[in-house]
């Protein structure tokens, strides 16, 4: 446990809110507001840090992982998504089974341990499709999990397949799935759903997808996308429904959120290409608000594709303790990679944004369990669950 916090705010309205943090009290709506509306983003920082520092230390999780995104063609079309096409479309592609599974071989055989596979809601795509793709990994390697498929794929699925929701999670964990990403939160809140992504479900589906994932044994992450159309309030009301979801996941299921990955919007090329996008002192408040608002999550990740590696590496004294990931490709946005699919984080880089920040970089698995290497690419990896 470290000191207690010992700062004098610039802004008087923080003092209850340090008072709150320093007891262990969880913060309400108005203390979630007050913190966006201060301008001491600092002094909020080094409240986050010391929250952070009582969680995890100096180590920052870092993980060898390889992204891939099946296909592009989606059956909805949110604004805020520059990612989709439809079929046909210029750009459209969809990957064969066994591609997507020669893929993740190759990232495992470079030293992966995490392959984090999304896609768009394709029309035409069987349900064996997925399951395939997931005992197709699992047989060429056993060691390598699986983390795939957002909420809303999940229901993409339950559809298209005329099964229950916990019906399409059974089969998909029994084919290998090992864990499901946090994406397709965005915002809990009506009127930036309606605005935004009306196509998609509402908060009530994506609440009900993890916590079935969570009843039958299946960790999960969570996503907040900021920066578009939602205002300061919406922010914290989403966050304080994720720590109220997991709260009665602690209570009642085998597993439970893993870590909130606040994502900050890049408007170029999607439909709100007209907005400006958070400035780094946003990203820095809500990477930190969100460390103080949720407590009962163990991890907050910086995930450099989207708050870039610069901010992403100063993240680390603002309530980040995880630098996601090696990531190699990822098509879903660009930012670092400028345009091309690209954009990989070599491991040295990543150890060396890590050093540089006075942190101690920390190989995990996807399970935030710490994974040593005897060779460069040979990981003693725990026994998947
Ligand atoms: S955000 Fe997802 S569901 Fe929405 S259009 Fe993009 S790929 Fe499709």
């Amino acid at each position: 446990m470290n000191a207690a916090f010992a700062y004098t705010p610039q802004d008087p309205n923080l003092l209850q809110i340090i008072e709150k943090v320093s007891a262990g009290q969880w913060l309400s709506q108005s203390d979630g507001e007050a913190l966006y509306r201060s301008a001491d983003v600092h002094g909020i920082g080094r409240l986050a840090n010391w929250v952070r520092e009582k969680l995890h230390g100096d180590k920052v999780f870092y993980n060898r992982n390889r992204h891939i995104n099946y296909t592009n063609v989606c059956a909805l079309s949110c604004k805020f998504c520059s990612f989709y096409r439809k079929r046909g479309e210029d750009g459209a592609y969809e990957m064969p089974v066994e591609q997507v599974i020669e893929v993740a071989r190759k990232a495992h055989e470079a030293g992966a341990t995490e392959v984090h596979i999304v896609g768009g809601l394709h029309p035409w795509l069987k349900f064996d499709y997925y399951t395939q793709m997931l005992s197709g990994i699992r047989a060429a390697c056993p060691a390598l999990h699986v983390k795939a498929f957002t909420a809303i794929e999940i229901i993409h699925f339950s559809r298209i397949a005329r099964l229950s929701i916990a019906e399409v999670l059974t089969r998909l964990r029994d084919a290998g799935l090992g864990s499901l990403p946090g994406g397709g939160a965005e915002i809990f809140d009506d009127r930036v759903h309606d605005e935004i992504f009306k196509g998609k479900v509402r908060e009530d589906k994506w609440f009900e997808v993890h916590r079935i994932a969570h009843a039958l044994g299946i960790y999960s992450n969570a996503t907040m996308l900021y920066g578009h159309v939602e205002g300061v309030a919406e922010r914290v009301a989403h966050l304080i429904k994720l720590r109220d979801l997991q709260a009665e996941a602690l209570q009642t299921s085998p597993a439970s959120f893993n870590a909130i990955i606040p994502l900050s919007f890049i408007p170029d090329g999607s439909e709100l290409g007209h907005l400006p996008g958070p400035t780094g002192l946003t990203d820095l408040k809500t990477l930190a608000i969100a460390r103080l608002m949720v407590p009962n999550i163990p991890h907050i990740k910086a995930f450099w594709i989207m708050q870039g590696v610069g901010l992403s590496q100063l993240a680390l004294d603002y309530g980040c303790d995880d630098l996601d990931g090696t990531v190699v490709w990822y098509d879903i946005t660009k930012r670092e990679g400028q345009g091309t699919t690209h954009q990989e984080l070599h491991v040295q880089d990543i150890k060396r944004l890590i050093r540089e920040a006075r942190r101690e970089p920390v190989e995990r698995d996807t399970l935030y369990r710490e994974i040593v290497r005897t060779t460069a690419s040979a990981a003693q990896v725990p026994a998947m669950v």
